[in-house]
Parts: C-alpha cells; structure tokens; sequence
C-alpha cells in the first residue's frame, strides 16, 4: 500500500504582520523590491518543532515572494557545535520540504571578513581590548537599576588596541584574560549596550576551521554582519532579540558594510507538556530520559518524523499557529489536530489486535481459509481493496471480551453476538480460563448467513476488529505519551534553586509502553519504515525503522481522537 497521498496538503497562507511590512517594503522598492531570508539555527543540537515554525517563516516568505532563503550555521561556540548536528539539521530542513540558496553557509565562513571588520572598528576608536578579569568585569557591567562604570583600559590609545588584538589573535594570552569590547555606553539603560564583548579567546578547535583562530566573534557581533554580508533583507528573529537590536543596528551603523538589514521579532512557539529548548532537550538526551534525539516522543523534527509526522502536518501547523508578536503556549492537541487530519484522509485501514486473545469458531472448519475483501479507505475508493484472511483460529483485542459486561456492554462476552469487522457475526459460547483465572481464549460459533448482511431476526451491535492466527504477521506497537504530566515542565521548575535540571522532575513515567505481542492483518506483512496507516478502532500508526521482516515495528503516532483533554484537563 502506499502513502503517496502524504505529502499533498495544501495551506493556506495568512498575511500577518512581518507579511505587512514585506509588503510595504516592496511598494517603498526598499532593497530593489527583494526579499531575502536567513534560517540561523547553531549547530548544537537537533532542530525542534519551534525550529519548525521558524524555518517555514523564513523558507515560505522566500518562496511566496519569489525570493531566496539561506541556509546559515550560527557556528560561533565550536565547544558545543558538531558535524552530527550540521548533518541532522540539514536532513530536517530538506525533509519539511525547502531548499536554501546556493550551499549552506557558515558564520566561520566570514571570520577572516569579521576579523577585519573588528579592526576597522579599533581603528575608527570604536572597539578597545579590556583586561578586566571576568569577575571585575560584571562588577563594571552595573545592573538593571544602577549605570556601569567605564573600564579602566577603555581609554588605551588605538595603537595599543590593536597590538593587543593582533596578539589576542596570535594565541599570546590565556583565555579570559583579554576581550574585544565594542565601545558604547556604559550608562545605557540597555545592558547589551554597556560596551559588548565583541571577541574572546577559545583555545578550542572549530568543526569549520580547525585551529587556525583562537579568537572568536560573539553572536550579536557576528550575526548582524553575517546578515549584511549575505544580503539579507528582513532578518527574523524571536522576540528575546528585541533588547539586542539596537547593537545589531549599531555595528552596522559604525562600519561600512554592504547592506543593512532589519531586524524584525516574532514570538517563539512554546507547546504545553514539553520543552522547546536545544540545552534541555540535550540533557534528556544524554541523561537518558529518552531513547535519542528521534525518540518519538521527543518534540524534535527528527522525534516528530520518526513518530509519524509528515512535512506537509508540520507546515499546516505552523501556518495555523501564526505569527505574531505577542509569547503564548499552543496546545499540543493543535499538533495533533493536523496530523490526525491528514492521515484520516491519506493512510489506509488496516486491523491489528494490539493485545490479543485467542478465539476458535468451533463452526468453522479445520483448515479453510476464506479471502475477505475490504476497502483500503471508507471514503476513497481509488485506494483500491485489501484481502483479509478468515479462519478457525483468530485473535481479537482483550479489552473487546468482559466476563461481566457493564450495562448496554457491546462487545463480546458470553452468550453473546458481535460483527467481526469485514467479516461475520460471531457468538461466544464458552471461555477457557488458565490455572490463575485469567480468560485465554473464547470458543465461538459464526452465522454463515451474515456475511455483508444483517442477521435475521435479531440486531447485532458492536462491531470489533479481529485477525487471523494464522493469517497475520507478529508486531510490536509502540504506544506514546506526553513526556511531560505538567503542562508547563518549565515554569513549574522556575525559582527552584535547581531551575536548569529541575523540569526532569516532571517527566511522565508512563510515556512509553509497548505491546510486544500485537498481531496485524496478513497486507501489512511487506509494510516498509515511514509507512502511515489507520489501526481501526485504535489510532493512526507508522512503521519503525526498527521494523523487520520478522517482527513489525510499529509507532502510535496520534490516537482516532483527542481523549487527552478529556480526562487530562480539570
Ligand atoms: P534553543 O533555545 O532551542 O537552543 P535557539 O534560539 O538558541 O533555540 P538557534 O539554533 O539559535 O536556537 O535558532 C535558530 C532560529 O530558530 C533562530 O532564528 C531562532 O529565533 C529560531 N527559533 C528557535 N526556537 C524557536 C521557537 N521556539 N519558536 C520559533 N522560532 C525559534
Ligand atoms: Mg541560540
């Protein structure tokens, strides 16, 4: 069966305010009527589905505008960068459907332009090499109520800045012990004003450029340059930027670069019961509290891809959440809206018993097998009909079967009828139970006569879901859970005095189970990894990439419908 209805979602796009100064930008012919974007992420980690939302902001302006979008690793703290992470980032991007410009671009790519710029900067008495220690320094820096004070070395004569520069850059100093500084207002009631650092020392090989600097631009620095250096003309960033935007227009004010771009905030996507953070999200990681970065229930594009998630589910939601200018936290049932919607229209049915009980129709003979046809979609006929195999032995799910069934039960239990789906009315005449009391299988009789009909005579209910023992291929399906049982694991850490580690402690410890005996139909058993489908009566599903021929691995990826706000919420 194949899923090649997954990837043909349409959205549809709504203007909002970064769409409204584009727009006027364009009718001003502001930077030739271009438009030129920049995805930023560091390569630090995997990308998350508020990486997500920034990349179809930046990749889908660029296209609705017929310009261009790059792709450019903010690569300034090699400490905590990798190759892995340039590698998965890319994956994501391309997966969720955009192409960049011309190859990715690195910000170590501009070093030796940066470091120029830098000097440039001294030259003109706009930078200056401080050697107050870092403790001293933070004395210096003041705070939000109380102005900073100059430092002592802001004064140096330029020659000196400049020799002490060229030797920062040489290796001759310790780390630490000497910065570039931009000079510009220490009385500033905006702190990243206070005279920015603007160069440290690391002493670290880079993943892009070996050892061959050990001086290293700071973000703010690099990022407004690197803009301008690409051309850039609306740089998107979240709304914690805000503060930053007067140095990132004043770097570029003070030097002569080729553009200069603008700087525009927006809000960043915050889901309830997770966490959108590379810093956390690393540690559940490396602690061990999930399986890797592309463990399912992880809020990563990798988890989100792996757990079932489509590109075109995770466009239609980033379209729906909007963008605006104003922090708040999207429900994670929106999240799940688009997808259940998509894979309700493009995954074929199938049955899996995902916890199975043994039932023997006692009318049925020995060995007959009966080919049963069913449609692949209830709504779309064009994707064609699926064999399903009847015979003696079945399985249906344990919780369809209750020795003492609650009122208006309809389902099995004893003396009783149900429809099998896609196949006969059937009547359980007798359980068998083991030595502990535990019912291990149901001895049935089927009526012959009820085959794509109704009984005669009598109305039957409940219809449940079944497979064949032999006739179906043994499955493991993996079920999931928020990872997180508060809706906000973040806030609910907050001024706790372990604030950063602290959200562990709010982990669901049941968000993961598995069903290791799950049996599915017989047209499963050549199902590949990344394949969607619809369990009846239990959810949306996808194949593992754990999966073999031995044993299908299958992934939960959304329940029929949102129970969660149901029994979860007050
Ligand atoms: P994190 O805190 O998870 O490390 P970050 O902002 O440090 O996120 P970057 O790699 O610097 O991660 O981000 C690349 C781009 O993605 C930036 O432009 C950033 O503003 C944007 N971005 C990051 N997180 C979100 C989010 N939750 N919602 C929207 N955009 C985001
Ligand atoms: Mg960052």
């Amino acid at each position: 069966m194949s899923n090649s209805a997954k990837d043909t979602l349409e959205t549809k796009t709504v203007s909002n305010f970064i769409r409204h100064i584009i727009d006027k930008d364009i009718a001003n012919h502001k930077n030739k009527g271009q438009v030129v974007t920049r995805f930023p992420p560091e390569p630090n980690g995997y990308l998350h589905i508020g990486h997500a939302k920034s990349i179809c902001l930046n990749f889908g302006l660029a296209q609705d505008y017929n310009g261009v979008c790059n792709l450019r690793f903010d690569d300034t703290n090699p400490e905590k960068e990798d190759e892995e992470y340039i590698e998965s980032i890319k994956k994501d991007v391309t997966w969720l459907g955009f192409e960049w410009q011309d190859e990715a671009k690195f910000a170590s790519n501009y070093f030796t332009q940066l470091h120029d710029y830098a000097i440039e900067l001294i030259k003109a008495g706009k930078a200056y090499v401080c050697s107050l220690s870092p403790d001293e320094a933070r004395t210096y820096r003041g705070s939000l109520t109380e102005a900073g004070k100059n430092s002592p070395y802001r004064d140096q004569s330029i020659e000196e800045n400049l020799d002490l520069f060229a030797r920062m850059k040489q290796g001759e100093f310790d780390e630490g012990s000497k910065v570039l500084r931009a000079k510009i207002d220490m009385a500033s009631p905006n702190i990243n004003m206070r005279d920015p650092i603007i160069y440290r020392i690391r002493k670290i090989e880079h993943h892009q450029t070996g050892n061959e600097w050990c001086i290293y631009p700071m973000y703010d620095y690099t990022h407004c340059l690197s803009d301008a250096i690409e051309g850039i003309t609306h740089s998107l960033c979240t709304l914690e930027f805000e503060d930053h935007r007067p140095l990132y227009d004043w770097v570029l004010d003070q030097l002569e670069t080729p553009s200069h771009p603008q700087q525009i905030e927006f809000a960043r996507l915050n889901i309830n019961y997770t966490v959108t953070s590379k810093r956390k999200l690393k540690l559940l990681v490396d602690d061990e509290h999930v399986l890797g970065w592309d463990d399912p229930r992880m809020p990563t594009i990798s988890g989100l891809r792996r757990r079932g998630y489509t590109p075109a589910s995770l466009r239609d939601f980033s379209e729906r959440i909007g963008v605006t200018k104003v922090d708040g936290v999207v429900d994670m049932s929106t999240l799940e809206f688009c997808i259940r919607e998509e894979l309700d229209r493009s995954a074929p049915r199938a049955m899996c018993v995902l916890n199975p009980l043994k039932v023997t129709i006692n009318s049925w003979s020995e060995d007959e097998i009966q080919e049963l046809s069913a449609p692949c979609h209830p709504k779309d006929e064009s994707m064609g009909r699926r064999t399903l195999k009847m015979t003696r032995t079945l399985y249906i799910d344990r919780s369809d079967f209750e020795e003492v069934p609650p009122p208006k039960y309809k389902r099995l239990t004893v003396g009783k009828e149900v429809r099998l789906r896609n196949s006969y009315v059937i009547k359980c005449e007798q359980m068998i139970k083991d030595d502990q009391g535990e019912v291990i299988e149901l001895i049935c009789s089927h009526d012959a006569n009820t085959l794509g009909k109704k009984p005669e005579g009598r109305k039957v209910q409940g219809v449940i879901h079944w497979v064949s023992e032999q006739q179906s291929v043994a499955a493991q399906v993996r079920l999931y859970e928020r990872l997180f049982s508060v809706e906000n694991p973040d806030s609910s850490a907050k001024n706790h005095e372990d604030e950063d580690s602290h959200f562990l402690d709010f982990l669901n410890p049941d968000s993961f189970n598995t069903m290791q005996n799950a049996r599915a139909e017989i047209s499963l058993a050549e199902a590949q990894s990344g394949d969607a489908f619809q369990f009846e009566r239990e959810g949306y599903f996808t194949v593992d990439q754990d999966s073999s021929t031995k044993q299908l691995v299958f992934n939960r990826t959304v329940s029929l419908r949102d129970s969660w706000a149901k029994t979860n919420k007050k």
